[in-house]
């Protein structure tokens, strides 16, 4: 098990959405083959941090420019590695990331 299935645990423990992304996310990083891209909406966004953690290839990184809301955004980086598994968006509870696949 990788450090992402640590994470997981330590955010979840017992709730049933996230056993089902722990396997969502085991299957995906077989799709090596993948390319993707992500758009990170740095308005939306609230600068939780939620989307580095779960990201099976850290590409997403901080930023330091505070967005119009005060908070600080998070923005896509290395990704060449992305792979568009699509478990970025899915943990972001503002909706503020979108992922292309190539
Ligand atoms: S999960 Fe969403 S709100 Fe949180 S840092 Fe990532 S993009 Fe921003
Ligand atoms: S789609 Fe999102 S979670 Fe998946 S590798 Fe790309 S940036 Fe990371």
């Amino acid at each position: 098990m990788g450090r992402e299935g640590k994470d997981i645990t330590w955010l979840c423990l017992d709730k049933p959405f996230v056993k089902s992304l722990k396997c969502s996310l085991i299957n995906k990083q077989k799709d090596e083959h993948m390319k993707g891209n992500v758009k990170i909406d740095r308005e939306l966004c609230k600068g939780c941090l939620v989307c580095i953690e779960f990201c099976p290839k850290k590409v997403i990184a901080p930023t330091n420019k505070v967005n119009a809301a005060g908070y600080v955004p998070v923005t896509p980086a290395n990704m060449t590695d992305c792979t568009g598994c699509g478990t970025c968006a899915l943990v972001c509870a503002e909706v503020a990331i979108e992922v292309y696949r190539e």
